[in-house]
């Protein structure tokens, strides 16, 4: 985070992407996109683009690696080479494991691993396009994924960042803002325990502009699982139209 070399929000109070400080990009989703793997969601969150494919509960290799009393969680976030304006190493970087750890952390308390003991569940996040806010939209995509693999979930988990942008408390920053604004607080949130399973910071905030940017946060996190509701509906109510016009649902929804 540096001091901003140019303004992020005009004399309107609009943003360089227009949008209001309090306003999310648009989103949209789609449950079940893939037909190989056990469950799978995409979602174009602002310019992010993110496929996130989900396998098991399945029997975990190497067997060292299994737990007696749950199932091993396994998250992978990468980003394709052609996410991001100059072509990236497809080779895991620090910042890619780094993700990977805290997606993994964020998806964790939802899943009841302790249904499939000894077995592992995967979790991929393909980065397709990158725009800030990809792990966000990673953890909100996953957590579908894990959904559409029919595995047991406490609830679902949305995901959205808030910060600072030009000394004003902003949600949703676009790669612009997050590299030339003062902060980034990526949240991810479960509705229905109303619990945060992942906040994270960079830059710095005072106590007000924190508490003010957490709750901005939250109030869209509560946005985002409308959506996932929504799609993960949609998907269930095309399956049903399927089975009951050919009688046997099609491998994937579209
Ligand atoms: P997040 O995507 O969760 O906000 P970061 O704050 O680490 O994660 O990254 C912010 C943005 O920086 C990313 O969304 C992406 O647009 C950009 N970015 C990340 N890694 C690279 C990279 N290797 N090359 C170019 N841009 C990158």
């Amino acid at each position: 985070m540096t001091e901003p070399a140019k303004k992020l929000i005009d004399e309107n109070g609009l943003r360089v992407d227009g949008r209001r400080l309090d306003e999310l990009r648009p989103i949209s989703i789609e449950v079940g996109v893939l037909d190989k793997a056990d469950g799978s969601a995409y979602i174009a969150h602002g310019k992010n683009r993110i496929m996130a494919a989900v396998y098991g509960p399945r029997e975990a290799h190497p067997k060292h690696i299994a737990l007696p009393d749950r199932a091993v969680i396994k998250c992978r976030y990468h980003m394709a080479p052609f996410s991001v304006e100059e072509r990236k190493s497809p080779a895991p970087s620090r910042r890619e494991l780094e993700l990977s750890k805290v997606i993994r952390e964020a998806l964790e308390p939802s899943i009841m691993s302790e249904f499939y003991p000894r077995t592992s569940i995967d979790i991929f996040i393909e980065v397709l396009q990158s725009d800030g806010g990809s792990r966000c939209a990673g953890i909100t995509a996953a957590s579908l994924a894990l959904a559409d693999a029919g595995i047991p979930l406490r609830e679902i988990v949305a995901a959205c960042a808030a910060g600072k942008a030009d000394g004003k408390v902003v949600l949703d920053l676009s790669d612009t803002e997050d590299k030339l604004g003062e902060a980034d607080l990526p949240v991810a949130f479960m509705p229905r325990s109303n619990s945060v399973s992942l906040i994270q910071m960079d830059g710095s905030l005072s106590e007000d502009e924190f508490n003010q940017a957490l709750d901005m946060a939250i109030a869209a996190c509560k946005k985002i699982n409308a959506l996932q509701v929504e799609a993960l509906k949609r998907k269930y109510v095309s399956v049903k139209e399927q089975v009951e016009e050919k009688g046997e649902p099609k491998e994937a929804s579209n």
